[in-house]
């Protein structure tokens, strides 16, 4: 049986509106929705969303007719209208909320470069988007025109990139960089393609959810021009899963784009794991691979969007096994003030002896994995190439590779030595571990394997 079709919507209000006006990305940029009064043309207000439309300091507020068309006009609990129309409950604090819970700003070597793991850094191009999420990250920044990265600033983020030879993987975002003029996002890549040391750049976008129309073949055409170039959007909930948005996918992915999908959990919009095991499927449909499912930020104005752990657990428990394995996203909490990305998951493993483990699927079968008794770690594979240094974020990777022993919580010696003498029974060799520890330095180590 052939896959049903997928919606294309036009909410009553825009019935008038040509399909050339319609389906022109510029005309949806300027007739984007904000005030009480166009609201009220299109989906009748609550008490709730009408007070925080006037309140003057809350987020920024802007929403294309096309993705305004995908709210069910008489259903305050739609999906996608939680998503995007602010609420009187953005106004609440709630305990632990930052302005800046991912401690991005800190971890910045220059304005808007954000260099948080060895390899990779996010390259902030704009605090522009084509519609605004209530539960935004950044929307300490987001949205303000006046916060935006100015020339000076981004050459300066491009000198930074030049001589941080260790960076292979740029990921372009903001804002959205899919809503740059052309020309200045071909100008962001080429000055990034004439940087040997980056092998990818990474586009995080929420354009083809919001302006699907924007993706047009002219765009994909010059984002072709510097690849390895990969993308991830965003989607939150099946229903903005539209014809509009295949169509977008599917000239991403012939112009060799990989695309991937990155959904932020978020209570009363798909915290449920049958909407989650539907959103899934239907984004591997449109040949978009589930990658991130976010637990939600500790971010100001986000408290009711947030659910506890467990709610993601149970929808990770839901997918893993129940379907195809390529289209389970992992689980992510960002680590607040600046941990970065650490998975979650259902633990699998039940338990261990020295020769065999036990295991649980995800229907509760048990089941046991014997161990080899013969592997010797010593005849392991051999890499012959240069391995890349990660200094200072060799984590617990360089325990396990006998590179240190201990990773010491800051301060640490300080504490312990409580005030005390140096006394004839510290001896610093006391406690170094043969064959490791310092006495070398990680790049001699490196050369002398
Ligand atoms: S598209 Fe991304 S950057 Fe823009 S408001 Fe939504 S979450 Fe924030």
């Amino acid at each position: 049986m052939p896959n049903p079709p997928l919606p294309s919507k036009r909410a009553p209000a825009f019935a008038d509106v040509p399909d050339d006006k319609w389906n022109n990305w510029r005309w949806q940029l300027s007739n984007r929705i904000n005030t009480p009064e166009e609201f009220e043309k299109v989906i009748s207000l609550t008490d709730s969303e009408r007070k925080a439309l006037s309140a003057s300091h809350l987020f920024r507020v802007d929403i294309t007719p096309y993705f305004i068309s995908l709210i069910d006009p008489g259903n305050p609990d739609d999906p996608v209208r939680k998503q995007v129309v602010p609420t009187a409950a953005e106004m609440l604090p709630f305990t632990s909320m930052m302005e800046d819970s991912l401690a991005e700003d800190r971890h910045s070597p220059v304005p808007g470069l954000v260099h948080r793991y060895p390899d990779r850094v996010l390259m902030l191009v704009t605090t522009q988007c084509a519609t605004y999420c209530r539960y935004c990250t950044r929307s300490r920044i987001v949205g303000d025109p006046a916060a935006t990265f100015s020339r000076d600033e981004f050459e300066m983020q491009l000198d930074y990139l030049e001589s941080t030879p260790q960076v292979r993987d740029v990921l372009l975002s903001g804002g959205d960089p899919l809503v740059l003029a052309p020309k200045i996002l071909e100008e962001i890549l080429s000055r990034l393609r004439e940087i040997p040391h980056i092998e990818i750049i990474r586009i995080g976008s929420r354009v083809p959810v919001f302006l699907p129309m924007r993706v047009t073949t002219k765009l994909t055409g010059m984002l072709q021009k510097y690849h390895p170039l990969w993308i991830n959007i965003h989607v939150n909930h099946p229903n903005e899963i539209t014809a509009e948005l295949a169509e977008a996918c599917d000239r991403m992915t012939r112009a060799g784009i990989p695309l991937g999908n990155q959904t932020v959990l978020l209570a009363g919009v798909n915290d449920n794991v049958h909407i989650q095991r539907d959103l899934v499927q239907k984004l591997v449909r449109i040949r978009v691979r589930p990658y991130y499912l976010y637990q939600c930020d500790l971010v100001e104005g986000a408290g009711h969007f947030r659910t506890p752990v467990a709610k993601g657990i149970e929808i990770m428990e839901g997918l893993r096994g129940h379907t195809s394995g390529f289209a389970v996203h992992q689980y992510i909490i960002d680590g607040p003030g600046g941990g970065g990305k650490i998975p979650v998951s259902p633990n699998y493993m039940l338990s261990m002896s020295d020769h065999k483990i036990v295991l649980r699927n995800y229907e509760g079968f048990i089941t046991t994995y014997e161990e080899p008794t013969g592997y010797l770690p010593e005849s392991a594979a051999k890499f012959e190439g240069q391995k890349r240094l990660e200094p200072g974020q060799s984590g617990i990777s360089s325990l396990l590779e006998g590179k240190q022993m201990f990773i010491k919580p800051e301060g640490f010696e300080e504490i312990h030595a409580r005030g005390g003498l140096q006394h004839r029974l510290k001896d610093e060799r006391k406690w170094m571990s043969l064959g490791i520890g310092p006495g070398e330095t990680e790049e001699a180590q490196d050369e002398n394997e």
